[in-house]
């Protein structure tokens, strides 16, 4: 393997890698230097809602690039505009103002920063086992220990309270308190939904402290959940949303989406040279436009009921703590350690991920159908035991 050889010596050595060398994808499939292909259950960590190479984003980025791929925000843009106007159309009402960026992390680190400068406040609360991003704000709001101890002092100001608990969220609040940030389903903290009390709980507290809700929609976002949104389903509107991922269809891309009626952020403050570039953002007028003519946000909720009722049907109840899922997000909890479990799952060419040490997740590409569905669900079996 010379792609891995090479890997390993250039490369930094800071991930935990898998012995295979992807080399291209179409559709569902990934396939690796030896001919082998896998179904994609990670889609680049949740990115790649319409698999790979799919025509309408691979049309979006050849024609961009022909045009124009790069224009900073000092200047006005075409493709940037039509995509800020795009924005406001499918995220909760009130939110439509964006600052472009270029990952998740950089969408919560602009909320964070925002935060501070609107409320004149310092304090972020996050919760118990949340993931925001590796920035060191982000990785501040950021819950495991071991991604951040390494690289400590972090940012002051952050605490952590327990994920759907309001109590303990109302004794953290205090007088400085400037943020709440929150995922509507933890996705790195092993696919956990946020109760319907609790989201609508810290919209009333932050409502009764003038503290900024922030939701972190980096993963759920773009109808992974089965909605556009994972906070349509709570009929909540939060302060602000970051939005990374799936959001330009496999094209680098942040967002971090603003009340319209926010105190103003002054220019200058805050900044990024990628950010607003034209060749992701029209990348993220087609990811929007495809969603819509696919159909694919329904697709996930169908088939992601679909996925999660087949799994209990022919997975043994005995293998696993719990099941669950949101939409094309979903995730066995198992009694033991996962990792071997996802290296079986790989060696009959299907790929997952984790999430935590006890949780296989499953983040396909929306586009994934029924037979797919079938065979991902029937090697799962074959790894951890039918029913
Ligand atoms: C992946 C993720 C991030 C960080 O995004 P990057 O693009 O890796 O920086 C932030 N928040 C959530 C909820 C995520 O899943």
């Amino acid at each position: 393997m010379i792609y891995k050889d090479l890997e390993d010596r250039y490369g930094s050595g800071i991930y935990y890698k898998r012995d295979i060398e992807i080399v291209s994808g179409k559709g569902i499939y990934l396939y690796d230097s030896q001919g082998n292909k896998y179904i994609d259950c990670v889609a680049g960590h949740g990115v790649c809602l319409f698999g790979h190479s799919h025509p309408k984003i691979v049309q979006a980025i050849k024609d961009q690039s022909e045009v124009l791929i790069s224009c900073p925000e000092i200047f006005y843009n075409d493709k940037r505009a039509e995509l800020l106007e795009k924005i406001v159309d499918i995220t909760p009402k009130g939110l439509s103002k964006s600052f472009l960026s270029n990952s998740g992390a950089e969408a919560v680190e602009a909320a964070l920063k925002f935060s501070r400068k609107i409320t004149g406040k310092t304090d972020i609360i996050s919760f118990t086992f949340g993931f925001h991003g590796r920035t060191m704000g982000a990785l501040s709001a950021t819950w495991k220990a071991e991604y951040k101890k390494p690289f400590l002092p972090l940012v002051p100001g952050f605490s952590h309270v327990p994920y759907n608990n309001l109590e303990k969220l109302q004794d953290a609040i205090t007088e400085n308190t400037a943020a709440i940030i929150v995922e509507p389903v933890q996705g790195e903290g092993g696919v956990k939904p946020a109760n319907m009390d609790f989201m609508k709980g810290i919209r009333e507290l932050c409502d009764e402290r003038e503290i900024l809700m922030i939701v972190d929609e980096v993963q759920t976002g773009f109808g992974r959940t089965g909605e556009m949104f994972a906070i349509d389903r709570y009929n909540v509107i939060p302060d602000m949303m970051c939005l990374g991922k799936g959001i330009a269809g496999g094209i680098p891309m942040g967002a971090t989406v603003i009340r319209e009626d926010l105190k103003k952020l002054d220019r200058g403050e805050h900044g990024t040279t990628f950010g607003g570039n034209p060749l992701a953002c029209n990348a993220s007028l087609a990811t929007i436009e495809t969603l819509k003519e696919e159909k694919l946000i329904e697709k996930s909720k169908e088939n992601g009921k679909y996925f999660l009722s087949q799994l209990k049907n022919n997975i043994d109840e005995a293998a696993y703590r719990d099941l669950r899922g949101v939409g094309l997000m979903i995730g066995i909890e198992m009694k033991q350690k996962v990792g071997p479990y996802i290296a079986q799952l790989m060696e009959k060419k299907v790929l997952c991920l984790v999430a935590g040490k006890l949780v296989v997740r499953y983040i396909p590409p929306l586009i994934i159908d029924k037979n797919h569905i079938d065979t991902v669900v029937d090697t799962t079996g074959e790894v951890v035991g039918r029913s």
